[in-house]
This record gives C-alpha cells, structure tokens and sequence, in this order.
C-alpha cells in the first residue's frame, strides 16, 4: 500500500468536480481548467467536455489498481 497514493487520491479529486478540469489533447492529461498550457506537453489544445475528463479520471484511477494486482502477482 501507499505506492502512489497521490494518483487515486487525484482521480477522486477530479471526479468529484470534473467541471474544473480540461483533457489536453496532446498527450490526455488532466489538467485544471485555468492552466494555458498542458504541464506535460506543452499542448495548448484542451477538451473541456465533462463526461471526457471523467472518463480520463477514471483511467487515471484504474492506473493504479493496476499495479497493485501487479504486487499482488509477485
Ligand atoms: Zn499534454
């Protein structure tokens, strides 16, 4: 446990208020709405659409259970 606590504990964040987030379209992270440029890539190209982001927090989340079923395979 605790190996990346951040990314499930931001996926919630963003699911509980997708509206203040965008999905870069460059590289398909979620960054806040306010931000001019994707911190990633440098993108300044964004889809806004909720249901989008929430798809992408989902995948964000389901990332990290990934790897516990992977520690849990070791
Ligand atoms: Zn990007």
């Amino acid at each position: 446990m605790g190996a990346a606590p951040d990314r499930a504990s931001a996926a919630a964040k963003i699911l509980a208020k997708p509206s203040d987030y965008k999905v870069c379209e460059g590289c398909g992270s979620i960054v806040l709405k306010k931000a001019l440029l994707c911190p990633n890539c440098h993108a300044y190209r964004f889809d806004e659409s909720t249901p989008l982001v929430k798809k992408q927090a989902e995948i964000l989340g389901s990332r990290e259970a990934a790897s516990v079923t992977k520690d849990d395979y070791n």
